[in-house]
């Protein structure tokens, strides 16, 4: 920061809320708990940005504990009492963007760009949760019936649920799932991702102070074999609201099912191989700017990133030239300089696993460009936008959760093969029509199973309340994030029938 562009007062702002003295201890009852704090570092740099404490058993039992017995007075308080302190909550994470401006560069290794929009989103989803509790969960809910009876229903918090969020959206993923939960009336305990505890850590602070009760909201840290597994194996939490790997959201439910605890309720969004379609008709530097777009910002650490462009074979190679050249402008290097385009990759290891995937392509003779090495920091974990073709789109077997876009070409006259074929992967995401032809955006976005469609615009982003997001099969359970029936799956719904012609009544 500090570079053109940036405004002085923010860019002296972010620097002024940097303390690498923080540390992300586990919260329980409003107390901080003591461990062996590990450093957490930058993947841009390595530098130790902070430090973190793992919760251990004990105190994983003693949030469940105090949890379980101040979730119903906080369910009974109503919908209106729980949006006040959420919309307290915003209104404090907006003044004080700065430091999760910071944390999500340094941390996170976002650009500044996407700083910015994590933290509106995570205001967002705030209000949004904020005002359904205030809609939904503070009257009855009046429904018709016989002459004589009145019938409602009313909305509850279930119980105790656990958060289990992502390091891709450490702010506003990890706020939304505690935030809805908090929302619907439950008691939360929420586990950040490993590698960003300290700007959960920051956001549990602010929740407490806008008047969130401390018993109903406990921050744990820690690896998601220890901490986390030992939450969804606890018989006395009601449900998980998960969102990274399908194959996590396998192990946890598989550790639901072998609980004696309550049929629990899991919430997961995860992973997506996520395509986009592109016809002759399709304006080839739209088609260039928004599959940048989709498949490089944010290095490609995005569940909606574009992973497969399917180019219809005829202009194939302009399409191709196109995204090569726009791939050769990008800036790769540290996110804290407003010109860079693409940050790093968050670790080590996820940067080694995605090295070796483009080394063995490379080694195939399957990679058609890459962008050019600029001059990152030499501590950083990064890896360089790369193109890699394909014979066949089936032959994408798996995410790659990276700056990797795979091509592959149709023939005119096999679009509905071509969308079996992507529908085939089992992933259901989002999905992405370049078309001047209205009827076959239309024809794409009904044939394919996926939960969010994109016409004539990158597929990444989703507005809080008016492009709800979120999957299907191995994407995801639903309902969608940001959308009107994410909250009530949070909730018990009690249905109370009263005599009105009884004495009284
Ligand atoms: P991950 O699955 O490795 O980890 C996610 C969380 O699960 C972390 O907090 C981790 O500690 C925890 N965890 C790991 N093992 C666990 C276990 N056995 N029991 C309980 N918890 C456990 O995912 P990640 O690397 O943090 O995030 C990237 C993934 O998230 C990608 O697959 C991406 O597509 C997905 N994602 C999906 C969405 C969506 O909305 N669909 C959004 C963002 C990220």
């Amino acid at each position: 920061l500090g570079e053109p562009g940036v405004p002085e007062a923010l860019a002296a702002a972010i620097a002024g809320a940097r303390d690498s003295g923080r540390i992300a201890a586990p919260i329980v009852g409003g107390t901080a708990a003591v461990g062996t704090a590990e450093a957490v570092r930058n993947p841009a740099t390595g530098a130790v940005v902070g430090h973190v404490i793992e919760a251990d058993a004990d105190t994983v039992d003693a949030a469940v504990a105090a949890a379980r017995a101040a979730q119903g007075d906080w369910s009974l308080a109503g919908g209106a009492f729980r949006a006040e302190r959420l919309e307290r909550a915003a209104d404090l994470l907006e003044e004080r963007d700065a430091l999760f401006l910071g944390l999500a560069i340094d941390e996170a290794g976002k650009t500044l760009v996407d700083a910015v929009a994590e933290v509106r989103e995570a205001v967002d989803f705030l209000r949004y949760y904020a005002a359904q509790a205030r809609a939904d969960f503070t009257y009855p809910i009046a429904l018709p019936g016989p002459t004589g009876e009145r019938n409602e229903l009313i909305l509850e918090g279930k119980g105790v649920f656990v958060a289990i969020s992502p390091w891709n959206f450490p702010l506003a993923i990890f706020l939304g799932q505690v935030s809805a939960a908090l929302a619907a009336g439950n008691a939360v305990l929420a586990k950040p991702a490993e590698q960003t505890p300290l700007i959960a850590h920051a956001a549990i602070e602010l929740l407490l102070e806008a008047g969130v009760p401390a018993e109903v909201l406990a921050f744990l840290p820690g690896r998601g074999e220890t901490v986390g597994a030992a939450l969804t194996g606890h018989d006395d939490i009601i449900g998980v609201a998960f969102t990274g790997s399908t194959e996590v959201a396998r192990a946890i439910n598989r550790s639901l099912a072998a609980r004696d605890g309550p049929i629990a309720t899991l919430i997961a969004e995860t992973g997506g191989a996520n395509a986009m379609i592109v016809d002759s008709t399709a304006l080839p530097e739209q088609v260039a700017r928004d599959a940048v777009a989709s498949a490089f910002q944010s290095a490609g650490q995005r569940c909606s990133a574009l992973r497969l462009l399917c180019v219809q074979e005829d202009v194939a190679e302009t399409m191709i030239d196109m995204v090569a050249g726009a791939m050769a402008e990008l800036n790769i290097g540290d996110p804290a300089i407003l010109a860079t385009d693409v940050g790093p990759i968050i670790d080590a290891e996820a940067q080694a696993n995605i090295a070796a995937y483009i080394a063995e392509a490379r080694a195939a003779g399957r990679v058609i460009a890459q962008a050019a090495r600029t001059d990152w920091p030499a501590g950083g974990t990064f890896v360089p936008p790369t193109m890699i073709r394909l014979d066949h789109v089936t032959d994408l077997k798996r995410e790659i959760f990276g700056p990797v876009l795979h091509v592959a070409t149709w023939k005119g006259g096999e679009l509905d093969a071509l969308i079996d074929a992507i529908n085939a992967s089992g992933y259901g995401l989002t999905l992405g029509v370049h078309t001047r032809i209205d009827g076959v955006a239309a024809h794409v976005a009904a044939r394919a199973a996926v939960g969010n469609v994109y016409v004539n615009r990158n597929q990444i982003g989703a507005i809080v309340g008016s492009q709800p997001f979120g999957g299907r099969g191995l994407s995801g359970t639903g309902p969608k994030a940001g959308g009107p029936h994410y909250l009530h799956r949070f909730a018990e719904e009690k249905s109370i029938s009263t005599d009105i012609t009884a004495a009284g009544g």
